[in-house]
């Protein structure tokens, strides 16, 4: 995995830990069985959708980082 974290991961860490703030989680999966994930901040409502690969890096960046912000694991 690479160090930098993807712009997408990037924008939904520094809106949440902006404000010290877990997203909402939910998984959607569309009838071909592409899933994404949709990060929503429980504050201003704003909703980021992540591909696989960017949630397990954000949700792997949530638990190791030692900050209070992030995704908890569904
Ligand atoms: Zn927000």
């Amino acid at each position: 995995m690479a160090l930098s974290a993807s712009p997408t991961v990037e924008r939904v860490r520094d809106h949440l830990c902006a404000k010290g703030l877990f997203g909402d989680v939910a998984e959607l999966c569309e009838m071909r069985g592409d899933c994404v994930f949709v990060v929503t901040c429980p504050e201003c409502g704003h909703a980021f959708t992540l591909d696989e690969d960017d949630y397990d890096e954000l949700l792997h960046w949530s638990r190791t980082s030692g900050q209070s912000c992030g995704i908890a694991q569904a």
